[in-house]
């Protein structure tokens, strides 16, 4: 390992898949895509990556769990650019070996790693290449023999120098595809090897819904406050005039609690309670949309998605219905979710109990939500 060097080319914009931040900074599974690909490659001593300098600060926070050994050099205009100010940097180490992977594809097995350095034995260039399943057309409708192409995935390696060296000689003007197409410009012999269809290059937006490994979860909530004298109380983020009101410390919106609670529940985050204690001031008369946002940005931070959420309002009076679609478009708005998966329905309990002497109001919530199965 020791002669063998790691350039991650990560300077791309991956403009294919629009999202708020360049591809290899995107999380999946509850980490970047970056962190996950250097995390490949945790037994190399040299790790060169090359970035974009606008993601100086995105790159920090994807290595800052890191113990790895790497370094940085930033990108040119183009991948071949950005290969050859990786190479001119890890020149310096003067490696043997490099591998050439791209940032994008963090699910790269040792196995296929392996591949490639064992067909640097014999040869000068090594890439990680499978057949091609489906039947191949030109534009013009005409038969391309499907047996005579392969479809090639990253890292490609080579012996260092002579890729080195195939780079310094490259005329500016010339842009490639892979550092293969510089090798055989060259003339190097080059070895396809083993790949594997999991190596997957994150390119569309639905490459990144697909290979999350995620588990569906469900958390419940089960809340009640005391009716009071007033004029109007909060249910599910909707002020309605009642002639009454619930009594808490903050606006004892009993629907956004249970709600909170669930989804607190369904990340195993404790309750409503531990984040926001009632013997703190703080919280007095406090909006309940604050907790039920907090709960949110939780399993945000997760990586997670809420699917669908259910409340159950328990109570004699008031009458829901007519505010029903405006509680469920404000549980919407706060979860950031379409209201079709936003359901908020009440029961009475025929007279019985607290609720039926109309002494206090129930809600119970249920909410499911996936969330990656990340160690
Ligand atoms: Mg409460």
């Amino acid at each position: 390992m020791e002669k063998i060097a790691v350039l991650i080319v990560a300077a791309g914009r991956g403009n294919r898949a629009p999202g708020d931040a360049p591809k290899q900074y995107r999380q999946i599974a509850g980490e970047t895509v970056l962190t996950k690909t250097l995390k490949c490659f945790a037994k190399f001593p040299h790790i060169m990556v090359v970035i974009h300098p606008d993601d100086q600060d995105l790159y920090e926070d994807a290595v800052s769990g890191l113990s790895l050994n790497i370094q940085t050099v930033h990108g040119g205009a183009t991948r071949t650019n950005s290969v050859k100010a990786g190479l001119n940097a890890l020149s310096a180490h003067a490696p043997k070996y490099v591998l050439i992977h791209d940032a994008a594809r963090p699910f790269l097995q040792d196995r296929i790693i392996q591949n490639v350095i064992d067909g640097l034995s014999t040869h000068q260039a090594c890439v990680p290449a499978l057949p091609i399943v489906d039947a191949l057309k030109t534009l013009d409708g005409e038969t391309v023999d499907r047996d005579s192409v392969m479809r090639v995935q990253t890292p490609q390696g080579f012996r260092f120098d002579d890729i080195y060296k195939a780079y310094q000689d490259l005329p500016k003007s010339v842009n490639c595809a892979d550092d293969i197409e510089i090798a055989k410009r060259n003339g190097h012999s080059i070895k396809m090897c083993e790949g594997d269809e999991s190596n997957i290059k994150l390119t569309y937006e639905r490459d990144f819904m697909q290979k999350t490994d995620t588990i569906s979860v469900t958390g419940s909530g089960y809340d009640v406050h005391q009716i009071c004298q007033g004029t109007s109380l909060w249910l599910c983020g909707i002020e309605i005039e009642a002639g009454f009101s619930l009594k808490g410390h903050s606006d004892a919106d009993v629907g956004l609690h249970a709600l909170t609670d669930a989804i607190l529940g369904a990340i195993a985050a404790g309750d409503i309670g531990d984040h926001f204690p009632p013997t703190d001031p703080k919280w007095k008369g406090a909006s309940s949309d604050i907790f039920l946002r907090h709960a949110k940005e939780l399993v945000d931070a997760q990586g997670g998605n809420l699917d669908h959420v259910d409340v159950t309002l328990i109570c004699e009076k008031p009458k829901i219905k007519p505010h029903r679609e405006a509680m469920r478009a404000k549980i919407a708005e706060i979860l950031d979710m379409p209201i079709r998966r936003i359901s908020v329905k009440a029961t009475t309990t025929e007279g019985l109990g607290f609720t039926g002497r109309a002494e206090g109001i129930a809600a119970s919530a249920i909410v499911s939500l996936r969330i990656p199965d990340a160690e």
